[in-house]
């Protein structure tokens, strides 16, 4: 086990006021459109209709756990799956980094299922499973580095650095061992998922924008996409990310914005040099101010993937309008260099340079349940900086809350979106 447990402030990304943001009306009270009778509310479990709107690792997890017991599945999705922060985060794992919080058991439950998913799903080989030691370190871009060791590891403080990380770094510490955290490539995870889902469990996948949903009687009936294509279905889940602040069903009743992060993706001419440890750094930039706080993960591809440098910002409408601010790549591109000089412009291709939200919420909690109001309309996303950890465990809840009535997994109540029923929102 770790020693002390990180805690969420390790997270560069929790720590931003959020914006305001408008929203469209997307939620019409009564069926107009040219739609056949859905599927009837007594329909046995094996066969009831789901459709799925949102294809990011919560929207993919859950259209698994809900085809692998027996529901008819559609996933619906209007760019590309994974094609958001779910293809472009980190992927880092953590076991019990959460415990104290609220989403303890949600995370515990999901590095589980991570671990099983693994196993069943060939992992390692399929995107890049594995557990990690994690190490916390602080560094100064003002300091000379080291002299590059030959030895496969130096100790700095009471933790051991490997070799590579070869810059000025001081206050090391283990804080995650190979029991307690681990990582997966997020987009070949959610890919790799979702092509199962499909060829074991039918699951379908339609390309398209969700314009609206239908209802009769306050129930869920259908949901119509921008083009005019109409899913019947009996039961719909939302699981838009940070666009579910965009979707006036959602917003109207708790407010989901974006909190805009950076990444870089390197290749070293050198990977087998690159142990699998996991670096979270407390960075000092040479022109002084506070230390920043980027996260460094060695994939087993060979690549190294570097984040940090988060604002909050408006989320474009399309996932494909999201640019990276080049300011924030060249700090993260110093970052890299200045923590090994394997990883500086003459030693690595610079492979990807990308930005992508993350779906935060006003109490920094995800919002998983029953919508009120609107009978068989569920809702997924506010993940913040853990939904790669929380997607299994969150898909595998609602399959359970949506097929049984209940969720065992994880007692979803604290989630529940119940809980902005007449709170006031923050603008
Ligand atoms: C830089 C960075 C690093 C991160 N690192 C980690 C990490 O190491 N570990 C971790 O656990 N988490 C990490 N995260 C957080 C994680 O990536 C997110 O919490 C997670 O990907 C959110 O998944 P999602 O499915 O809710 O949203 P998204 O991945 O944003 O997916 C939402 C999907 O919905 C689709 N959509 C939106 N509107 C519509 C519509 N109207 N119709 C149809 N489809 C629609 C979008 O096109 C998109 O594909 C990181 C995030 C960032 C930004």
């Amino acid at each position: 086990m770790a020693g002390t447990p990180p805690v969420s402030s390790f997270s560069p990304f929790l720590r931003y006021i959020p914006n305001s943001r408008s929203s469209t009306l997307t939620l019409i009270r009564s069926s107009s459109s040219p739609v056949t009778s859905p599927v009837s509310m007594d329909t046995p479990r094996e066969t009831r209709k789901v459709v799925v709107c949102g294809g990011g690792v919560i929207g993919v997890c859950t259209a698994y756990f809900l085809a692998k017991n027996g529901a008819a599945v559609t996933l619906v999705e209007k760019s590309a799956i994974a094609c958001a922060a779910s293809g472009k985060a980190g992927g880092f794992l953590a076991f019990d980094w959460c415990d104290g919080g609220p989403i303890s058991a949600l995370a515990r439950a999901s590095f589980n299922l991570h671990r099983s998913l693994s196993q069943e799903l060939d992992g390692p080989k399929s995107y890049g499973y594995r557990a990690l030691t994690t190490l916390s370190l602080t560094i100064s871009e003002s300091q000379k580095p080291s002299t590059p060791s030959n030895s496969s590891s130096k100790s700095t403080g009471n933790s051991v650095v490997p070799s590579w990380v070869d810059g000025p770094v001081q206050n090391t510490r283990t804080i995650g061992n190979t029991e307690t955290t681990a990582q997966v490539h997020p987009q070949l995870f959610t890919r790799t998922l979702l092509s199962n889902a499909m060829e074991k469990y039918g699951v379908e996948v339609v390309i398209g924008k969700l314009e609206k949903l239908t209802l009769e009687g306050g129930r869920f009936q259908s949901v119509v996409l921008e083009d005019g294509r109409v899913i019947n279905a009996d039961a719909v889940v939302l699981a838009l990310g940070p666009w579910s602040g965009k979707f006036e069903a959602l917003s109207s009743l708790f407010r989901v914005y974006g909190l805009k992060a950076h990444s870089i993706v390197l290749e070293p001419k050198e990977p087998e040099a690159i142990t699998p440890h996991a670096l979270f750094l407390g960075y000092y930039p040479a022109q002084g101010g506070r230390p920043i706080d980027p996260e460094m993960y060695p994939r087993p591809t060979g690549e190294v993937y570097l984040c940090g440098m988060s604002a909050v910002a408006e989320v474009p409408e399309n996932p494909e309008e999201i640019t990276p601010n080049p300011e924030s790549i060249s700090v993260l591109k110093r970052v890299a260099k200045t923590v090994s000089s394997r990883l500086g412009e003459e030693e690595a291709e610079l492979k990807a340079e990308q930005a992508c939200f993350l779906p935060c919420t006003d109490d920094d909690l995800p919002v998983i349940g029953k919508l009120p109001g609107v009978s068989e309309c569920y809702v997924a996303t506010g993940h913040s900086c853990w939904g790669i950890l929380n997607g299994p465990a969150t898909g595998a809840a609602m399959a359970e809350l949506i097929l049984d009535g209940e969720s065992v997994i994880v007692d979803l109540n604290r989630f529940s979106p119940a809980r902005f029923v007449g709170r006031e929102r923050n603008r």
